[in-house]
């Protein structure tokens, strides 16, 4: 059996499972041994219903004997109750808002589950339970399952159910002698690892939860060690492919634009700015990445960096994530730079064909030294004559292949320096960014005025309005941020639209106001942003579009309304679109005050301002999954290891990835491995 070899192959797997099992994504062998489950089921500790004590956690099985229905509360909830039967007494089992289940849920279906007994009611051996941790529905002529021990749980379908997955699971186990060991012997040993074979078969049908925990750690260590080398090879072959450029020691140029700066740079800054330096003075291609939080003057960094290259001879590129991004920095950088002789051109997408040709003609005859645009700046048409150094603003808004892309531009590998204001935690950006060297700005400049931010309920509106209003009288701008754009039927939220149809027919009349969102056509969109830039719009009522934005010193309060519908990352992102001029800055959180997590979460948004803790947190919280998912372009998914849970495996996945780079027996072992698992992560782009 071979585990490239697609599912149909399968005993069992006609053509229509066949496209069930694809729509999970499941097409070949391998992955099938790869869903692996999100849970067991131990169901050698069944208690009898009769024997339920409430308060306490247990698992149940019965047959289901009755369903109702009801709609309750404000928010028209509804909530599914079962009763269900083991024959030694009755359960009451409830859902709330979980409509897909009623489907499902039908008298004579079994039920498996897994929660806390809540209270007894009627007579002896009659419980309640509702929030089930995990449950199952099964047909009821399937086997009866008690005392099978430890069960894996999958995450199944309405078509691919439990029992499906377990069999095919199960069998496709017995029909593969010995899955083939992908990690080298050395590492293999020295990490004290479970044999592949054995962790592939015990985290779908394990004896005990100690080896289910084996496993874990062995398949989640595979993973990230993969990945990792992946990283690695990728970065040494950008790097030996063409040639670097070794930058000179710092002169002229550098040093006028130092002593030009109308502030002293920031101990971090100095920090950053020496590792750059350290980096394009060496043969070796420069990949930074720059962290820094919002407003910690990254910049300054990009243009000094992109000043050296231009001193040493080389043109530089920088690309922002919007137009009205590129602008700002466009005006920043001529200010500064066009008295030190250095020309500096804006490829806009607004210029006209002929003129956008003819900027072109200038990279290419090396009349223009910096660059700076958006993606436009990728496109194929683009060429430099000398390109030195790409910086990348915002880098999460740019994927790992069009950062490749950019490098191919140049004959030698230009420096690379990326930019990004979105903190991540440290685990991340080693499985992220494992290819790029990372370094950090942690301090903001000084006599950046704090903001101060609020937690308040909906009904403090009207005041929290009023206060914006003589903000605005006081020649201040302001931002309201909301989480939808129009209002719709599924959701309470409040919408950009509706809000902006409030204030500017309310206590706004008499204000220009401006309505921004991501329906919005681009060109549209950015001229309110300019407008709202240049202070002809005085309240920008808005949705996330603005998070990475126009930099407006003027703008000095915000309300973000349903606060608790964003992330902490996002809310600091968003927070961070004010306090960045001479005033007193105010954000206010208008959030309903129910829930814990969503107090806690509040609460910590009115008291920390450290866009790394928040990220933290916000991991904590939320969970990985969306925040990881929005950043990883290009990077393989993460089947099992956990970036959050997982730093010490991935510490150790790391060091022995770096070993492996070091010894050419290994390394030879490994490389066919990526090249079969993840071919198009890592190795098309080095084929480039
Ligand atoms: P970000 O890191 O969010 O890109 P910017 O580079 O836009 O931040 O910097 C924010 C503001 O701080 C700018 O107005 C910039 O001129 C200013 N700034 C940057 N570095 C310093 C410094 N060392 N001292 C004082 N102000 C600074
Ligand atoms: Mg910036």
């Amino acid at each position: 059996m071979e585990l490239a070899q697609d599912i149909q192959y399968l005993k069992g797997i006609g053509p229509k499972k066949a496209q069930l099992l694809h729509k999970l994504g499941i097409t070949k062998i391998f992955d099938l041994l790869t869903h692996f489950p999100r849970g067991y089921e131990d169901q050698s500790c069944v208690t009898p219903m009769s024997d339920l004590v409430p308060g306490e956690k247990a698992v149940v099985s019965g047959v289901i004997t009755s369903l109702n229905e009801k709609r309750a509360g404000r928010r028209n909830m509804t909530i599914l109750t079962a009763l269900v039967t083991d024959g030694t007494g009755f359960l009451q089992v409830t859902w709330f808002n979980q409509k897909f289940l009623k489907a499902k849920l039908k008298p004579g279906k079994k039920l498996f589950a897994a929660g806390k007994v809540e209270y007894a009611f009627g007579g002896q051996g009659q419980y309640a339970m509702s929030q089930l941790s995990s449950f199952e529905i099964m047909d009821f002529d399937e086997e009866m399952t008690d005392n099978l021990g430890i069960l894996p749980v999958y995450p199944a379908t309405e078509s691919l159910n439990q029992k499906f997955f377990r069999k095919t699971v199960s069998q496709l186990l017995d029909n593969i002698e010995c899955i083939p060991e992908v990690i080298p012997e050395n590492i293999f040993r020295r990490y004290n690892l479970l044999s592949r074979d054995e962790a592939f078969r015990s985290i779908h049908f394990p004896d005990s939860f100690a080896k289910v925990q084996l496993a874990r750690d062995r398949l989640a260590f595979e993973e990230l060690y993969l990945i990792q080398c992946g990283l690695m090879v990728l970065k040494k072959h950008t790097q030996e492919k063409k040639q670097g450029i070794k930058h000179g020691l710092n002169s002229h140029l550098v040093n006028r634009l130092l002593a030009a700066l109308p502030f002293e740079l920031t101990n971090d800054q100095r920090k950053v700015w020496n590792d750059i330096c350290n980096d394009m003075e060496r043969l070796v291609p420069m990949r930074r990445l720059v962290q820094g939080d919002v407003g910690s003057g990254k910049t300054v960094i990009a243009m000094l960096a992109l000043v050296k290259t231009v001193e040493n001879g080389f043109q530089g590129a920088l690309m922002a994530p919007t137009e009205i991004l590129a602008r700002q920095h466009y005006e920043g950088f001529m200010e500064l730079l066009e008295p030190l002789g250095i020309k500096v051109a804006l490829l806009s997408g607004k210029l006209t064909k002929s003129k956008r040709e003819k900027l072109y003609e200038t990279l290419v005859n090396h009349e223009v030294d910096i660059v700076i645009g958006t993606h436009a700046l990728i496109q194929d048409k683009v060429n430099f004559a000398r390109l030195g150094l790409v910086v990348t603003d915002e880098q999460h808004r740019f994927g790992i292949s069009q950062r490749a892309e950019l490098e191919k531009k140049a004959a030698y590998m230009p420096d690379v320096l990326v930019m990004t204001a979105t903190p991540i935690p440290r685990t991340m950006t080693l499985t992220v960014y494992g290819d790029l060297d990372v370094s950090l700005i942690k301090e903001l400049p000084p006599g950046r005025k704090s903001i101060r931010t609020f937690v308040r309920t909906p009904d403090r509106r009207e005041l929290i309005y009023k206060f914006m209003r003589e903000e605005i009288l006081k020649g201040r701008q302001a931002y309201v941020v909301c989480p939808l754009i129009a209002d719709n039927e599924e959701s309470h939220l409040l919408s950009a639209e509706a809000v902006y149809d409030e204030l500017t027919h309310g206590i706004f009349r008499d204000i220009s106001c401006g309505l921004v969102h991501g329906k919005l056509k681009q060109k549209d969109k950015e001229a309110i942003m300019q407008e709202f830039y240049e202070g002809k719009i005085k309240l920008l009522v808005a949705t996330t579009v603005i998070e990475v934005g126009v930099n407006v010193p003027n703008a000095s309060m915000m309300v973000i309304e349903n606060a608790q519908q964003f992330g902490l990352a996002q809310l600091h992102q968003l927070r961070g679109r004010i306090g960045r001029g001479e005033y007193s800055s105010y954000c206010v959180l208008v959030a309903d005050n129910r829930g814990e997590v969503a107090k806690e979460r509040m609460h910590i948004m009115e008291t920390t301002s450290d866009g790394f803790v928040l990220a933290e947190e916000d991991l904590k919280l939320r969970g990985p999954g969306q925040f990881f998912g929005s950043m990883q372009h290009g990077l393989p998914d993460l089947k099992i290891a956990d970036v959050l849970q997982d730093i010490d495996i991935l510490l150790k996945a790391r060091r022995a990835a770096l070993e492996t780079m070091e010894n050419k027996v290994d390394l030879d072992y490994v490389l066919p491995v990526l090249e079969l698992q993840y071919k198009e992560h890592f190795l098309n782009i080095t084929d480039t």
